[in-house]
């Protein structure tokens, strides 16, 4: 086995909680050894007070906000669409930019679940124009089978049992 340092595509998707604190913990373990980590959470509202966000910015960790808070029409939120795009422009000069060792793109699947980005062309983009020693984890549901294919690592959550469905409303710390 190889231990030559090679950048790493990493999935987790799945319907069961715990594909963006997968992500986070990740972040934090790389920025433990010295990555400079960057997060892009795509469908995030900057307005929100969550709890990594505070963490993030004591640690100085490169963290980005876009879109306003969960989507439920997509059809209707033309104005997501062009955030998310941007949010997709950011993290492609984040990759370029040759600063950053790791890229965190929190729920990215929703962009090609509301037909806001191709799945072919942006895994088309990232296998040709990724760094190879930057490693690039994707978070969200149904996770785009053209993204799966080529990750090198890829982890569902099961569903199992979740608190909502006991009718125990979001913690914080857990959920925010
Ligand atoms: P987390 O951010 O806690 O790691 P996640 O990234 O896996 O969760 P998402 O699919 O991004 O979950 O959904 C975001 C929100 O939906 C979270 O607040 C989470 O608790 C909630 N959630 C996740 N899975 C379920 C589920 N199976 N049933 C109900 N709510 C869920
Ligand atoms: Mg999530």
């Amino acid at each position: 086995m190889s231990t030559e340092r090679r950048g790493l595509l990493i999935v987790y998707t799945g319907n069961g909680k715990g594909k963006t604190t997968a992500a986070l913990g990740l972040v934090l373990r790389a920025v433990g050894q010295g990555l400079r980590c960057c997060v892009i959470q795509f469908l995030k509202s900057a307005r929100g007070r969550w709890g990594e966000t505070v963490v993030a910015e004591k640690l100085g960790i490169e963290w980005h906000q876009m879109g306003r808070g969960f989507v439920f029409r997509p059809e209707a939120q033309t104005q997501d669409a062009a955030l998310a795009r941007e949010a997709w422009a950011l993290a492609q000069e984040r990759i370029l930019s040759g600063e950053i060792d790791l890229i965190v793109l929190d729920e990215f699947s929703y962009l090609f679940e509301f037909g806001w980005l191709n799945a072919a062309e942006v895994a088309r983009w990232l296998s040709e124009q990724r760094p190879k020693q930057l490693h690039v984890v994707v978070t969200g549901r149904n996770m785009p089978e053209a993204l799966v294919e080529m990750a090198d690592l890829v982890t569902e959550m099961v569903l199992v049992k979740h608190p909502y469905d006991a009718g125990i409303g979001a913690q914080a710390g857990i959920e925010f």
